[in-house]
């Protein structure tokens, strides 16, 4: 991906100050998505890291991460899988629960979802703590399915969420902040 596009990417992002909370700064990428240029250059770059590999599904996470999974997959010739929150998906689930900074989340994905073997991709809008991406990919690993890469179009590197995801598969952003 050329500076020019990831530079054009990065000046589309929008930083909204105190949301949802107070001391967040909130990367608010519906501008990227409204721009049709922009929002092919993004889905392309995610699908740079996965260019020629077989991809079976990829598993996008509840929100936004459902908007570029979902372009990925059909981009990358794969399925789409949503991981959701707890007590959204219709069907029987597998579940992981995870922490917060105050508190704990859950979240699901249908049991026929994903078969051994399969090769796979995670997918989310942005990267923070890790914690969510973490807990998916537990999921995807209690399939048996092979977690080929993660990938997000966002990382926010001071978090250092990616020290707690590192270890199983590659995890790979777009624009790192
Ligand atoms: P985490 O589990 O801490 O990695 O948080 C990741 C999830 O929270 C992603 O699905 C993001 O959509 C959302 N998120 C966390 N921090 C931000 C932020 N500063 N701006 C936008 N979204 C965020």
């Amino acid at each position: 991906m050329s500076p020019d596009s990831l530079d054009r990417l990065r000046a589309a992002v929008r930083d909204v100050p105190d949301f949802p909370q107070p001391g967040i700064l909130f990367k608010d990428i519906t501008p990227v998505l409204a721009d049709p240029a922009l929002l092919r250059e993004a889905v392309n770059g995610m699908a740079e890291a996965f260019a020629g590999r077989e991809v079976d599904k990829v598993v996008g996470i509840d929100a936004r991460g459902f908007i570029f999974g979902a372009l990925l997959a059909e981009r990358l010739g794969a399925g789409f899988v949503p991981v959701r929150k707890k007590g959204k998906l219709p069907w029987r689930t597998r579940g992981c629960e995870y922490d917060l900074e105050y508190g704990s989340n859950a979240i699901e994905m249908h049991l026929d979802a994903l078969a051994p073997g399969e090769r796979v991709v995670l997918a989310d809008d942005l990267l923070a703590t890790g914690g969510t991406a973490g807990a998916a990919m537990r999921l995807i690993e209690e399939t048996g399915a092979e977690l080929l890469g993660v990938a997000f179009f966002i990382e926010l590197a001071f978090l250092n969420g990616r020290d707690r995801l590192a270890d199983s598969a590659p995890v790979h952003a777009l624009l790192t902040y």
